[in-house]
């Protein structure tokens, strides 16, 4: 008799239940219907076809992009007694020859290739390995409204026709609902079902300190660190020489780090890798090519030191920590700096519309002021019902007041000297900063200077920064940053109308809670 799909999952991967989903698309599959499945990371989306590959007659062809993973991953399974094998391009002839005589024999169930492998030799390869079905990871890679289209998937899309009879599943664990049709249509699905897992990871708590000025960010983060000792954390930083300085702080500052990103030799990744895996190194300062395919479970936070460009990535980054389901904190750093140039890169980029509508949506989410975890779960077309009690918003509900008064003491600043000056030399004026700039440029002199001196300067910064939200105030970025008043500031300028502010959250939230 054969084993049942349960039989199978204690037999070969040795646990005693399915997690929720898992056992629905093995039997959807099974029964031989195209499937799509959206899973976060660490959700268990490979039980999903490797299951259905032990109960079907023939091999499953796995199409996964990650040729460094694939070895990996075969590793596992023949740890696991499960007959696997890869193909690529690294190997030599009659070394690919052996694996697909294995196939042919049917002595292998599941056999990774690559798209381009798969493709450029699709008659060989489907001719040995007769294909029980196609499962093909990181789906969202075929559409260009995912966020990391590869072109080599679009060949996919003949598989379906010339394969008319066996079951396709696609997996993915980042795709907005564009993305799910899109992969759909691509690859032909016939008739498909998705299946969506939830996304909620309530043991993350997010958080997002907004407009902290570059050096106090990193004296915060130092802090965070040593309050956070044996504990480790991912800091992604976005470019590759913010990894390796925000690396040498924590060092001079006694904590143990090191950096990762594709600017380092394929060795020296692996061993930083390792050290972090087995616990030896306690902080990665990482670009996003740090965390593919990493399975720790023990990570306890990871901070965003810049903005990432859009919600795929920053929740695929954020759900590297707590994968053992224990608390685990998030902090996102968010300064307009940050913004415009992404918004640069944005719009340069080829498809700008859409990477333009992305960051919008990041934005969106940094500057909320309704539960954040309900945003992040509805950019995935989940709802959560109730506010979710562990993000700053829920702990810090946001109150307004009426800010008229400290809003016309900037606009007048900023008017008295010819809206050419940028936010920091404004908030030194608002502060009765008598720096040489200043007094040279008889800013001293001015009504305003030292009106603001009651507010410190990262709270001015957030102050300014709302004023940017509500429209009160531009940043002309052609002009040094100058700060210029809008129509709308104008009339609350001359008190014509009120400015409602949010009443600023306890900049370090977390840390006066504890
Ligand atoms: P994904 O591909 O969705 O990121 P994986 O398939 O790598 O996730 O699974 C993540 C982890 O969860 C793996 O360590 C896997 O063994 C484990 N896992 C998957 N399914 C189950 C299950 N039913 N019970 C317990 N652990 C599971
Ligand atoms: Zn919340």
């Amino acid at each position: 008799m054969p084993l049942t799909a349960r039989e199978i999952l204690k037999k070969y991967f040795g646990y005693d239940n399915f997690r929720p989903g898992q056992e629905e698309i093995i039997q959807h599959i099974i029964a031989g219907n195209d499937t799509l499945v959206l899973m976060p990371t660490g959700g268990g989306k490979s039980i999903c076809y490797q299951v259905p590959a032990l109960m079907l007659d023939g091999t499953c062809i796995v199409i996964s992009p990650l040729i460094s993973l694939m070895k990996d991953q075969v590793d596992t399974l023949k740890g696991n007694g499960i007959a696997a094998a890869y193909l690529n391009s690294s190997q030599e002839y009659p070394e690919q020859q052996e694996i697909l005589e294995s196939c042919y024999k049917g002595k292998i169930a599941l056999l990774y290739v690559s798209p381009e492998k798969l493709i450029s030799e699709l008659s060989m390869i489907t001719q040995m390995a007769r294909p029980s079905m196609f499962a093909i990871d990181e789906a969202h890679c075929i559409s260009e409204w995912g966020h990391d289209f590869r072109p080599e998937y679009i060949q996919l899309g003949l598989l379906r026709e010339r394969f008319g009879h066996i079951p396709f599943v696609a997996l993915t664990a980042t795709a907005d609902k564009v993305t799910r049709k899109d992969i759909i249509r691509q690859l032909s699905l016939k008739k498909p079902t998705t299946f969506i897992s939830s996304f909620n990871r309530p043991n993350l708590s997010l958080e997002v300190r907004t407009g902290t000025p570059p050096g106090q960010k990193l004296l915060e983060v130092i802090q965070f660190v040593r309050k956070h000792k044996n504990q480790s954390g991912i800091i992604y930083c976005s470019s590759r020489n913010k990894c390796e300085d925000v690396t040498t702080a924590l060092k001079n500052a006694g904590i143990s780090a090191t950096f990762y990103h594709a600017g380092m030799s394929a060795s020296a990744r692996a061993r930083v890798q390792e050290d972090f895996i087995n616990d030896n190194t306690q902080v990665v300062c990482a670009t996003i090519a740090f965390g593919m395919g990493i399975d720790k479970s023990n990570v306890r936070w990871v901070i965003h030191f810049n903005l990432p460009k859009n919600m795929e990535s920053y929740y695929q980054e954020i759900g590297r920590a707590g994968r053992d389901g224990l608390p685990a904190e998030t902090v996102l750093y968010y300064s307009y700096a940050d913004l415009t140039i992404l918004s640069k890169f944005a719009s340069e980029s080829t498809q700008s519309e859409m990477n333009l509508e992305k960051l919008a949506r990041m934005q969106h989410y940094a500057e909320a002021d309704i539960c954040r975890r309900k945003i992040l779960l509805n950019y995935f077309s989940e709802n959560l019902q109730e506010n979710c009690g562990n993000c700053d918003v829920c702990q810090y509900p946001r109150q307004h007041f009426d800010g008229t008064v400290l809003v016309q003491k900037a606009l007048s600043a900023i008017a008295r000297t010819g809206e050419k000056e940028s936010a920091g030399m404004i908030i030194d004026i608002l502060r009765g900063s008598v720096r040489s700039e200043i007094t040279e440029a008889g800013y001293d002199k001015l009504k305003t200077h030292g009106a603001g001196s009651g507010i410190s300067g990262v709270d001015w910064q957030r102050y300014l920064m709302q004023m940017l939200h509500l429209g009160i105030l531009e940043m002309a970025y052609d002009e040094n940053f100058a700060l210029k008043i809008t129509h709308y500031g104008r009339e609350i300028l001359f008190g014509r109308q009120k400015a409602a502010l949010t009443i600023l959250p306890p900049l370090k939230a977390r840390e006066k809670k504890t």
